[in-house]
């Protein structure tokens, strides 16, 4: 069954213009793109979405940097999105990322690491409707 996943270029990769190439390695891996915009994240957008690691030590630093350029959001449609966007985006933590994922080829640091991509169902459907609030859910 098609599943849908939220898909963020962050400042960084947007600044440094990976967008295409990263979009390009997103429609190769056979997503189909539904709605995308270039936005930029306020404090009070950011602090919504990344509400789960509010009190982490990089929280402050995460919100800085989600909010010091242009992200593009691009929601995402194919059979098993949320795995599979995960998987091609690259592990968080670089020392597990795998050869060839978004993260290798485009972070430049821990945070600024080119992209987010929903971790669970629950997660994208929370964070398409922050980010695509027009959007019907199903
Ligand atoms: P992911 O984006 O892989 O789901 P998390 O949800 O754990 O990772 O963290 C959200 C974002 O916070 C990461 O994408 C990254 O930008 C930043 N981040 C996570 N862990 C760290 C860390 N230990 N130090 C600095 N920044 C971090
Ligand atoms: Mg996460």
């Amino acid at each position: 069954m098609n599943q849908r996943t939220l898909l963020l270029i962050k400042p960084n990769a947007v600044l440094h213009r990976h967008a295409g190439e990263i979009i390009h390695m997103i429609e190769e891996s056979a997503f189909l793109m539904r709605d995308l915009k270039i936005m930029r994240f306020d404090r009070a957008l950011a602090e919504q979405f990344y509400a789960e690691h509010l009190g982490k030590e990089f929280y402050p630093r995460l919100l800085d940097f989600m909010c010091s350029g242009d992200t593009i959001a691009v929601l995402l449609e194919k059979e098993n999105a949320v795995r599979d966007l995960r998987k091609l985006v690259g592990d968080t933590d670089p020392a597990k990322r795998e050869p060839r994922t978004i993260r290798a080829l485009f972070a430049e640091g821990i945070t600024e690491n080119a992209v987010h991509a929903s971790d669970s169902p629950d997660h994208a459907a929370r964070e398409i409707s922050l980010i695509f609030p027009h959007i019907n859910h199903y």
